[in-house]
């Protein structure tokens, strides 16, 4: 299928029909399969014969989506998993034993520093966090025992963009390999293989469902390091459903139109904030004010959908622009065709200490948006209540 574009290989990738000669992806909603014999079955376990013997190993279904995927990003292979967080943690199982070092952005979602700090680190492998940005700290983390760098690009929720081809280049040089968390823009805006990643990781929970149904990731890369991946999904259990993965070859097949979509509207909110005279400041790199929008305009093809911005007066000011919302959903949540709002200082950063959310740079009147495929004009409208009031 690889001669094929983005948009048809978005939808025609992955399904070969069964002998019903079904139009639409069928859903293979079975735990296991049956053999015509003992010798089929001999022959299928010890891996003789391909093909299926039980959904927490491969599912048919599962696997189109993971062929859909992998094409989408240019890669040889993915290995879709129960969640993102499922699906990072399969990548450290996977490649991470006790004695190894691992450099790790410091603003990556909450609950991977979690996954590094209470959980990877009993088994004796030691994190750093670092600056996205400041190459030469990644540079200086280095040590002979260094096997991972781990990023998000574009962070979250302030939109700081990595160099990936520079952080993959340092990562090569020192024999290690650079993971990347491509849940914010989706292989359709960003496919970081191109400048030298190894391996990406997803929440499919997010943009690729886009309707906040389904709960999903995957792994996505070269196939014999994806080998490994799916080693620990099948053995350790963070499969995905095959429900859930038919849920995603539907997210899939809109993906592209969605994101540009939200790009669109995101750009659209950021302009109208950045004018607006109680912003002090807004986090979109579709702005040519913010510092990485030459570099997204290099790696990306769209900015995304994520907008956070900064208003005076503090925790109040923010909690009430966010109450006075009628229909933006208040949630942690994004990636969504339904609008979302969020306080991080007090919801998604709130574990972190006064010290850490100043280093992380999350104040105390930064508020994320996750811009949906609302109308703009009915988003920007919800948004100007609350600061209006302030
Ligand atoms: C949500 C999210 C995750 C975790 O995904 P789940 O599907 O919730 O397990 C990981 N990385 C990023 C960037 C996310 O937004």
């Amino acid at each position: 299928m690889s001669q094929y574009h983005l948009d048809t290989l978005a939808i025609r990738t992955g399904h070969e029909r069964t002998f019903e000669g079904e139009h639409g992806e069928p859903i293979f909603l079975t735990s296991s399969f049956v053999y015509k014999n003992a010798q089929e079955a001999a022959d299928k376990f010890q891996g003789r014969e391909v093909g299926n013997i039980y959904s927490r190993f491969t599912n048919p279904t599962v696997s189109m989506f993971e062929k859909r995927l992998a094409a989408l990003d240019g890669a040889e292979r993915a290995v879709a998993t129960g969640s993102g967080m499922g699906a990072i943690l399969a990548v450290m199982m996977a490649y991470l034993k006790a004695g190894d070092h691992v450099i790790c952005s410091r603003d990556v979602f909450g609950s991977t520093v979690g996954l590094f700090e209470r959980y990877i680190c009993k088994f004796g492998v030691e994190v750093d966090f670092v600056d996205l940005t400041d190459l030469n700290a990644w540079q200086s983390l280095i040590r002979p025992n260094t096997k991972m760098l781990f990023i998000e690009s574009p962070s979250n929720p302030l939109a700081v963009v990595a160099d990936i081809q520079a952080l993959a280049n340092l990562a090569h040089a020192h024999d290690a390999l650079l993971v990347v968390d491509n849940t914010f823009c989706t292989p359709v805006l960003q496919q970081p293989i191109k400048f030298g990643a190894d391996l990406i990781v997803y929440s499919a929970t997010k943009y690729i469902d886009g309707q906040g149904r389904a709960l999903g990731g995957a792994v996505v890369g070269k196939h014999d390091l994806l080998e490994d991946v799916f080693g620990v999904v099948r053995t350790l259990g963070p499969s995905m459903s095959p429900f859930n993965a038919w849920v995603f070859l539907k997210g899939l097949e809109t993906l592209r139109l969605r994101m540009n979509a939200h790009s669109q509207g995101a750009q659209q909110l950021a302009e109208w904030l950045e004018a607006h005279p109680k912003v002090t400041k807004v986090y979109y790199s579709g702005l040519p004010t913010h510092p990485g929008h030459e570099l997204a305009k290099k790696q990306q093809q769209g900015f995304g959908g994520i907008v956070s911005f900064e208003v005076e007066g503090e925790r109040e000011a923010a909690w009430k622009i966010i109450d006075s919302t009628q229909f933006i959903s208040i949630t942690g949540n994004l990636g969504d065709v339904k609008s979302t709002i969020s306080h991080p200082a007090t919801t998604t950063h709130g574990k972190l200490s006064p010290e850490a959310k100043e280093a992380a740079g999350i104040k105390e009147g930064l508020v994320r948006v996750s811009v949906g495929l609302e109308d703009i004009r009915d988003i920007i409208a919800d948004l100007s209540r609350g600061l209006d009031l302030i």
